[in-house]
């Protein structure tokens, strides 16, 4: 790993200098946070998972048409991908009252929503992503109205897939977040999907017990929270031959 320079560490990721120009490798962690990092700890295997089950969403969602900074993963716990210029923005797509947004407007978890909804925060730690609208993405200069519009074109159609692709495997999706990215080409720019699509930011409910098997089951101290993760990899099809035993490699594979 000496041989390559780091260029970022996040909470959950670190981000090295890819082998070609352009391409960047994301590394996923066992490390969690929650809370704007106010709760830390570890959830074992958590990496391997995200790594498996972001690349097989962001391959299904390449597959119609919906661009992706994802190239191929390498290894248990890396994907190669495409450099990207950031919009710093979290986009969240809600169907169902959870979380901040529950508590914001005290309406009851598990509500669903009239209508799904489309929420904007700014990527910003220090200030915990406060909720933004389109007026302070715009006058900022944090994205144009035509990136806003596309933006919210891809959310939505990510949204009505994954929600019918969950459903097939018996998964409630609840809400979750996108980051987009600006992606140069020599004669072009196009919004593309970056970051990880995965149970560390998506709320998946069992669709029968409505259980929790996503991150939220580490926010508030539900207990098996590797087994949440597991179980969606188990029930999309992309847990290895031996079970999640598999999943712990040797360090030296890490
Ligand atoms: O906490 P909140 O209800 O606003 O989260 C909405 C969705 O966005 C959840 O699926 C959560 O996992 C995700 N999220 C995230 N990163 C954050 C905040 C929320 O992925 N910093």
């Amino acid at each position: 790993m000496s041989r390559r320079r780091q260029i970022y560490e996040g909470k959950a990721k670190v981000l090295f200098e890819g082998p070609e120009p352009g391409t960047i490798v994301q590394h996923f962690k066992d490390d969690a946070s929650a809370f704007n990092n106010q709760k830390r700890g570890v959830i074992t295997g958590k990496g391997v998972l995200n790594n498996r089950i972001s690349e097989f969403l962001m391959l299904r969602l390449a597959e119609i048409g919906i661009p992706t900074h994802l190239l191929r993963r390498l290894n248990m716990r890396e994907q190669l991908v495409r450099e990207v210029e950031i919009i710093p923005l979290e986009v969240v797509v809600r169907n169902v009252a959870a979380g901040s947004l529950a508590r914001r407007l005290a309406i009851p978890e598990g509500t669903a929503l009239p209508r799904s909804i489309i929420e904007y925060h700014y990527k910003k730690d220090e200030l915990g992503d406060p909720l933004v609208s389109e007026e302070h993405i715009t006058a900022f200069g944090w994205a144009s109205t035509r990136e806003i519009d596309e933006i919210v074109q891809i959310a939505l159609r990510v949204n009505d897939f994954l929600t019918g692709l969950f459903v097939g495997i018996k998964i409630r999706l609840i809400d979750f977040r996108l980051e987009f990215g600006r992606l140069h080409t020599d004669d072009d720019t196009q919004i593309v999907i970056a970051d990880e699509i995965s149970p560390d930011n998506c709320r998946l409910w069992d669709a029968q017990t409505n259980e929790k098997m996503d991150k939220d089951r580490f926010r508030e101290d539900l207990g098996r929270v590797e087994e949440g993760y597991q179980e969606v990899a188990r029930r999309l099809g992309i847990l290895p031959e031996g079970g999640p035993a598999d999943f712990r490699a040797p360090k030296a594979m890490q």
